[in-house]
């Protein structure tokens, strides 16, 4: 049998690609990391927004409390220093800043670091992560006509997220369905296919979490 590889459909995946990032795991590693055929290409392609994805989701103050996150920290900052990695250490240290820390009545609690999160980019990883899951849980490769994207849940305000908006009945839904967990709350997601699959095979809705602190809303969407 000749495997396509998930994201181009290219006839040649020599290699696999893991769902999601593997850098997101402290080692050793779990033993049921998800992979999917890849070809070479779109593999290599992604790993610099790997990269930017972990330190992102690990630097977050909400990611602190989980211990594998911390580990994962600890390594994407020992990276940074390597003499290979000072283009990309200058980008993301260029978006920390100080901020003070007040409280509503305008207390003065100190500082602390802040940065500028491009969710666009994390959306990327996140999108790509989607599209591997699909092939793992259907069995087939997201067809190329679909669409398909990720958004990072806290983006959304309370209006979209409203009982009666398609996005907060997606969530409701999603939220009450079970987890599948990778790496002890690393990793975990839940999914379901439209009510009508006859006729939208490919549309999916997919909930994430990494560390159990950043959530994301992806959708996999047949074309008209
Ligand atoms: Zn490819």
């Amino acid at each position: 049998m000749i495997l396509e590889c998930v994201y181009c459909g290219r006839k040649e995946p020599k290699g696999r690609d893991h769902i999601p990032p593997k850098n997101l795991f402290p080692s050793p590693r779990p033993s049921d990391l998800i992979t999917v055929p890849s070809c070479r290409k779109c593999n290599e392609g992604a790993s610099l927004d790997d990269e930017y994805f972990r330190l992102m989701l690990t630097t977050r103050d909400a990611a602190y409390n989980h211990p594998a996150a911390q580990e994962v920290w600890r390594r994407a900052m020992s990276r940074l220093s390597r003499p290979q990695s000072a283009g990309f250490k200058h980008a993301f240290l260029d978006t920390v800043r100080e901020i003070e820390l007040k409280t509503p009545a305008g207390i003065f609690l100190g500082t602390a670091g802040a940065y500028d999160v491009d969710f666009e980019r994390l959306e990327v990883v996140a999108s790509r992560i989607a599209r591997g899951l699909f092939y793992h849980e259907i069995g087939r490769r997201l067809p190329s006509n679909c669409y398909y994207r990720a958004f990072v849940l806290e983006r959304f305000d309370a209006t979209d997220l409203s009982p009666d908006s398609t996005i907060g009945r997606t969530v409701r839904a999603l939220s009450e369905l079970p987890h599948k967990d990778i790496g002890q709350g690393v990793f975990r997601y839940k999914w379901s296919q439209v009510a009508d699959a006859d006729r939208h095979p490919n549309t999916t809705a997919w909930l994430f979490s990494f560390y159990e602190s950043t959530l994301f809303l992806a959708s996999t969407v047949d074309p008209n």
